[in-house]
C-alpha cells in the first residue's frame, strides 16, 4: 500500500501523510530523459511544492541536477531564500503589483529574478538597475494565448523597438505559457508554438523557455532552452503521451469505529445515503474538508484498504467521511489504515471522482501536518 520503509518512520496515529523524495527525484529525472538535446529542466516548486514541501522538494531537484527554479510571489521566494542561498529562483508573477522602486528592492537585495510581465515592470526594474548601478537579471514573459500574465502582442512590439532602452535588465529567458498542451489534437498548442518561435526570432540573443509538463511531453520542439514542469514531478499524469510518473504523496487515516447496519439505514448528514444491504459494514476514517478532502467527494470517492477499492458514502463532514467496507468485512478491524492517497490512490483518479484536476487534490491534502519525508 505505502513504501515498506514508511511503516517504520510513521509517529502519526491519525492521518498521515507521506512525502516521497526518492519518486519526486525520479520523477525529474523522468522529464529529463525526454528533453531535446541541449535542453534542460527547471522545477516549479510553487504553492509549497504543489502541497508536497518547497525546501524538500527543491533539494531533491538540486540533487537529480536541478539548477533554475520558479515560484510565484515575492513571499514564496522569500521562503525558498531562507533555506537556498544561491539557486537561481524566479517568480512568476513578477514584482507582484508593486510600482515603485522602493517597494521592489526586496527582489534585488534577495537575489530573486521576476519574470517581468508587462512594458510597465520592463520599465520598473530598468529603473531599479540604473538606481544600483549594475544590471540585473530578469525573465520576459510575452503572453501568446493565456490572456493571464505577460506582456500582450502590442506591449511585445513596443519592448522590440525600445529594447535598447533597458540596457540595465540582463534578460536570462524569455518564457510564455501553454493553454491547451495536456490535449495532443488541440489546434492552439501550434499557434502559440509559432508565436513562440516569432518572439524568439526577435530576441536571438535569449534563450526560450516554453513548455509546463505537459508541454514536455507534447513535442521536443517545445523545449527550447529550458523546461517548465510542476505537475508531472509530483507524480500526475497530463496527457496520454507522458511515462508513467512516481506516485509521490501517500496519505493514510485509520478507522476510528466500526459499524454494522442494515438496509435503509442513514449515513451522515442530510442522510444523503442509505444502506442498500443488510449486514453492511461503514467504517468512520479522520479525514473531511478541513484536511483538503474535499467535501464533493461525498457519495463519489474511493478509498483503499486490504487490497479492495471501497466507496465513500454519505457526505463528506469537517473532519470525518464514512466509507462502505463490506467488502472487506472478514479482515477490517479498528485502527487498520485506509488509503486515501498512494499507490492504489493516484491523485489523478482521486480528481476525476471529484470532478476536479490532480493539482487541487495535491494542494488540498498537502496541508495536512504532520508530513513524513522518505528520502
Ligand atoms: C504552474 C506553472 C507552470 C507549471 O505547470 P505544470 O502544469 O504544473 O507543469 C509553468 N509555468 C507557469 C507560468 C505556471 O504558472
Amino acid at each position: 500500500m505505502i513504501p515498506a520503509e514508511h511503516e517504520s518512520t510513521e509517529i502519526s496515529a491519525g492521518l498521515s501523510l507521506t512525502v516521497d523524495l526518492a519518486a519526486v527525484a525520479e520523477n525529474y529525472r523522468i522529464i529529463c530523459q525526454h528533453l531535446a538535446k541541449g535542453a534542460t529542466s527547471a522545477a516549479v516548486v510553487k504553492a509549497d511544492s504543489y502541497g508536497l514541501g518547497m525546501e524538500e522538494c527543491s533539494r531533491t531537484f538540486h540533487q537529480a541536477g536541478c539548477r533554475f527554479f520558479f515560484v510565484t510571489s515575492l513571499d514564496e521566494a522569500l521562503a525558498f531564500r531562507k533555506t537556498q542561498k544561491d539557486w537561481p529562483v524566479a517568480t512568476l508573477h513578477g514584482l507582484g503589483g508593486l510600482r515603485n522602486i522602493h517597494d521592489i528592492s526586496a527582489y534585488y537585495q534577495n537575489n530573486i529574478i521576476p519574470c517581468l510581465n508587462s512594458l510597465e515592470e520592463v520599465r520598473l526594474w530598468h529603473a531599479a538597475a540604473k538606481q544600483t548601478g549594475q544590471r540585473l537579471p530578469a525573465l520576459l514573459h510575452v503572453d501568446t494565448g493565456m490572456s493571464r500574465l505577460g506582456l500582450p502582442p502590442e506591449e511585445f512590439s513596443q519592448f522590440k523597438e525600445h529594447r535598447g532602452d533597458f540596457s540595465g535588465i540582463a534578460f536570462l529567458y524569455v518564457i510564455s505559457h501553454l493553454a491547451c498542451a495536456d490535449e495532443p489534437d488541440n489546434p492552439v498548442t501550434e499557434d502559440q508554438y509559432k508565436k513562440f518561435c516569432a518572439i524568439k526570432e526577435a530576441l536571438p540573443d535569449i534563450p526560450g523557455c516554453l513548455a509546463n509538463s505537459a508541454g514536455v511531453f507534447y513535442d521536443p520542439k517545445l523545449h527550447f532552452d529550458m523546461v517548465r514542469p510542476g505537475a508531472a514531478l509530483y507524480g500526475l499524469q497530463l496527457s496520454p503521451r507522458q511515462p508513467e510518473m512516481q506516485p509521490c504523496l501517500y496519505l493514510t487515516a485509520p478507522v476510528l469505529q466500526l459499524r454494522n447496519l442494515n438496509k435503509g439505514d442513514p449515513v451522515g448528514y442530510g442522510s444523503t445515503w442509505r444502506v442498500k444491504k443488510n449486514n453492511s459494514l461503514i467504517a468512520t476514517i479522520p479525514a473531511g474538508y478541513a484536511q483538503g478532502y474535499l467535501r464533493c467527494l461525498g457519495n463519489k470517492g474511493r478509498v483503499y484498504v486490504h487490497g479492495k477499492e471501497c466507496p465513500v458514502v454519505g457526505r463528506v463532514s469537517m473532519d470525518l467521511v464514512t466509507i462502505d467496507v463490506t467488502e472487506v468485512a472478514d479482515r477490517i478491524k479498528c485502527g487498520d489504515r485506509v488509503e486515501i492517497l498512494g499507490k492504489n490512490r493516484r491523485a489523478d483518479a482521486v480528481a476525476a471522482e471529484a470532478g476536479t484536476i490532480g493539482y487541487e487534490i495535491l494542494t488540498s491534502l498537502g496541508k495536512i501536518r504532520p508530513r513524513l519525508y522518505l528520502r
